[in-house]
């Protein structure tokens, strides 16, 4: 679907070597390191909106509306409603829309996976990212030089969105969500397992299991299917409106059913698996259900006081971030010539690469929250 009457980004056109980078003329300015005459600041560089791309004059993932946005997720933290354009993938586009309403943005495009498009001086493409249904790096070149950004990401199997594939290119900005080396994520499989394995021993307690809304909540629906789990799922209401958007974009999800208790009727939900917001599995809410046991499918799992404080007596440790494993891996796989952090432990990234000779800085970004993990 695109607005062809408000066509912001230029069409899929032909890869022109870019030139004649439009660059904000600092008088005193000290000459910044370049690659090849090329400053990566005129490709992409942080500001307090977010990150920007002079060459091309838009930002990726912006915390506040701006005139030309590109979206790499439909995470909150990443994709904003009130830009005056935006440029995703088609499923990040319904996503969008489905949680901010048709208007939240002036304009939309869809993005080709693969695909090169021309925007101002600079080349981008999208590539998947393997976070959630929708979610793309975005790779942006000028003057010879590429950057590649793929908001949030990981590298295990994951049954609802495409997986990511590694972009070669000059500088890979990357996520550290999950950035020390505490976190090794045990196989996803095995902690569904552990789900089921807790439904068995307990067929009388309602299984609460807190997951965000997007991504998280559908991964762990359709896992619970692959595992051969075939009967309903209860949903809260705050999950419905993206479980049933995602089966529209072709992910089958079996048998979903609200989870609204009738009066008298507690008793239905006696060994039911009930998927709702992690705020909602020790709260008032959960006391509907009949002995319930709170679950909590997320990376923070790992950390076990974070598990207790939460008041989570099954933690399932099920991420859609990069572990440590995996981010030092994807590093080393793409190869860059220098690596920039962002999105939350920079510090110990920066040291792993300076110890593998790359370069690396942190981003210091902010409004980047890890929310929907
Ligand atoms: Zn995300």
């Amino acid at each position: 679907m695109v607005d062809s009457a408000a066509l912001r980004f230029h069409a899929p056109a032909s890869v022109e070597k870019a030139s004649g980078i439009h660059r904000p003329h600092l008088a005193f300015a000290p000459e910044a390191p370049t690659f090849d005459g090329v400053r990566p600041e005129d490709v992409l560089c942080p500001t307090p909106a977010g990150l920007y791309s002079p060459a091309g004059r838009f930002h990726i993932d912006p915390t506040r509306p701006v005139e030309k946005a590109l979206i790499t997720h439909g995470h909150s933290d990443h994709a904003r409603a009130g830009h005056g354009a935006v440029l995703a993938t088609p499923e990040t586009l319904r996503i969008m829309a489905a949680r901010y309403g048709e208007g939240f943005a002036g304009a939309r495009q869809e993005a080709v996976l693969g695909e090169a498009m021309r925007i101002g001086e600079a080349t981008v493409t999208f590539h998947p990212a393997g976070h959630v249904l929708g979610s793309a790096q975005i790779a942006v070149a000028a003057g010879g030089l590429r950057i590649g950004a793929p908001g949030g990401y990981k590298r295990r199997a994951h049954p609802t969105c495409p997986p990511f594939v590694p972009v070669p290119c000059d500088i890979f900005i990357t996520e550290a969500t999950f950035a020390l080396p505490v976190f090794r994520h045990p196989e996803p499989e095995a902690e569904i397992a552990r789900l089921l394995a807790s439904l068995d021993q307990f067929p009388d307690r309602a299984h609460l299991v807190g997951a965000y809304s997007l991504g998280k909540a559908q991964r762990v629906i359709r896992m619970l299917r692959d595992a051969g789990y075939d009967r309903p799922v209860y949903l809260h209401g705050a999950m419905e409106k993206l479980c049933r958007l995602y089966e529209e974009l072709g992910v089958a999800l079996g048998p979903l059913a609200p989870a609204t208790v009738a009066a008298g009727k507690k008793g239905e939900f006696a060994g039911a698996v009930v998927i709702c917001p992690p705020s909602e599995v020790a709260e008032r809410w959960a006391r509907r259900f009949p002995d319930p046991v709170p679950a909590f499918a997320s990376g923070w799992m790992r950390i076990r006081q974070r598990a207790k404080q939460a008041g989570v007596e099954l933690p399932l440790i099920l991420s859609d971030h990069a572990d440590w494993d995996e981010l030092t891996a994807t590093i080393a796989g793409i190869g860059p010539g220098e690596v920039w952090v962002t999105h939350g432990r920079e510090e110990a990234l920066v040291r792993w690469c300076a110890l593998a000779g790359i370069p690396a800085k942190p981003l210091h970004m902010v409004g980047y929250e890890d929310e929907a993990e």
